[in-house]
């Protein structure tokens, strides 16, 4: 029987392209043949100079017109349609080339809102699936609203006193709604609901629709089956391990963290990193050094290098006093600083890789959410699991500096709470391990749906 080959198209954002890395290995790991195709801006985030790409992977870059990168400012809708336009010929072109060296292409997998791919794949009568990269918990919301509960949802979002039960969810308020539907959001950012409702519409149309999503059974049991018409498949968590062919970050490892965290005490360090799309203003900034240095914990925060040379820090008032309390460091790799045992909590955006990275590696959570999934991720983090808080604005605003160090307090401190969010937060490492390991979930329901593409591997 044939080898089954797998084109996944991967969106150029780095909290997408390291689940898409780890899904690839999963599936090499079983006999899969892989090409990722990726625009160019996103290849020099995955690969490291000299690195050999594991066997039976193909990296396939194509020009988006964006070969530095999206900046914010730039025009999104050219963009994206650049992206769509190329890639769509980029795809056409590597089946083609594929057909003809005798590895046909089996299927389609794209990362979650470009539903586009869905036509193509049709064009050439190969099946497609979407790669969910946020929980299980955003989709159901996202189809509840697109379908039978918008005017429920909206009276929650223009009453932010009262909460909504969504089948198979935790109770939400407004301040737990994906950033998307709520304002000012949802005015600034319109385009971003227009993407989660073409890929619902796309996702609707099919007979089946095969939707692998970034988690796991344990953390959202409920919501992977809330909804009756849709399978949606765990096979997760996807996390890309520190020593990958693929380094899935962006800088070389040659900081010295590793050597500063060893210095450090058990569960003493406050790791702080927004990461790879936020940004804080500089009055924000401020809030989150003080609360730091008030919190008197050594820290290790991630604050991006520009390409321009430009430093974040270089705004801060308390550079020289953060420099001798903590440590700054433009990138990391954040899988390796979270199992280091020296880190003790992680003050977080709730990006849904950083969260799974916690879960994965045991790590209690300040959740500082900022924009999209990352205030219903914060939710599950604090509410449901149970291994986080969640720190609040006030009225101007602002996460002010004396409530990050209680959030901080309330994770470090000490406290029945802390005692009850390590062991909750060991729980979910424990789980999450299980679901990883060889013949756990993750395996099982991967190779469920590579058989039933019904090609050899
Ligand atoms: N990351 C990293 N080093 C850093 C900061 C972030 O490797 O210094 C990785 C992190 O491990 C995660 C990804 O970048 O896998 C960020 O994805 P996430 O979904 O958390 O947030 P996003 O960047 O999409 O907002």
């Amino acid at each position: 029987m044939e080898v089954c080959h797998i084109l996944l198209l991967t969106f150029p954002t780095q909290g997408v392209i390291n689940p898409s890395i780890q899904l690839a290995k999963n599936l090499i790991r079983m006999g899969v043949k892989v090409t990722i195709l990726t625009s160019l801006s996103a290849i020099h985030r995955m690969t490291k100079p000299n690195s050999t790409i594991p066997k039976g992977f193909t990296l396939s870059a194509f020009s988006d017109g964006y070969d530095d990168g999206f900046k914010e400012g730039q025009n999104r809708e050219h963009f994206l349609c650049e992206f769509k336009k190329r890639g769509s010929k980029a795809i056409a072109e590597l089946i083609k080339a594929s057909d003809e060296e005798g590895y046909p292409v089996n299927c389609l997998v794209y990362t979650m809102n470009q539903p586009w791919v869905v036509e193509v794949a049709h064009g050439y009568r190969i099946p497609s699936a979407v790669l969910w990269t946020q929980p299980a918990t955003i989709f159901d919301i996202f189809h509840y609203y697109f379908n039978d509960y918008s005017d429920a949802i909206r009276k929650i979002v223009n009453d932010p006193s009262s909460s909504i039960q969504l089948p198979g969810l935790p109770l939400l308020t407004s301040h737990d709604l994906p950033s998307f539907l709520v304002p000012p959001h949802s005015d600034k950012y319109s385009w971003g609901l227009l993407s989660f409702k073409e890929q619902q519409d796309v996702l609707s149309a099919e007979a089946n629709p095969i939707i692998l999503v970034n988690t796991f059974d344990a953390i959202e049991p409920e919501a992977l089956r809330a909804i009756e018409k849709f399978n949606l498949i765990a096979i997760g968590p996807l996390i890309v391990s520190s020593d990958a062919s693929f380094r899935g970050d962006l800088f070389q490892r040659s900081l010295g963290y590793v050597e500063w965290l060893n210095s450090k005490a058990e569960s003493s360090v406050v790791y702080v990193s927004f990461g790879s799309i936020a940004v804080l203003s500089k009055q924000q900034m401020e809030e989150v050094a003080h609360g730091l240095l008030e919190s008197h914990r050594p820290f290790m925060w991630v604050m991006r290098a520009k390409e321009n040379g430009e430093r974040e820090e270089d705004k801060l008032s308390c550079l020289e006093e953060l420099g001798q309390e903590g440590l700054i460091v433009p990138w990391c790799s954040q899988v390796e600083v979270l199992s280091h045992p020296s880190v003790g909590c992680f003050l977080s955006h709730c990006g849904w890789n950083s969260s799974l990275e916690s879960l994965v590696s045991g790590v209690p959570v300040v959740g500082f959410p900022q924009l999209i999934d990352q205030m219903t991720n914060a939710k599950l983090i604090q509410d449901v699991w149970k291994m986080g808080v969640r720190v609040l604005a006030n009225e101007e605003e602002m996460v002010d500096r004396e409530e990050i160090r209680r959030g901080i307090e309330m994770v470090m401190g000490g406290g029945e709470r802390e005692r009850e969010m390590r062991g909750n937060a060991k729980k979910w490492k424990e789980l999450a391990w299980e679901a990883m390991k060889d013949g756990g979930s993750l395996d099982m329901n991967l190779k469920a749906f590579v058989d039933g593409l019904g090609h050899g591997h």
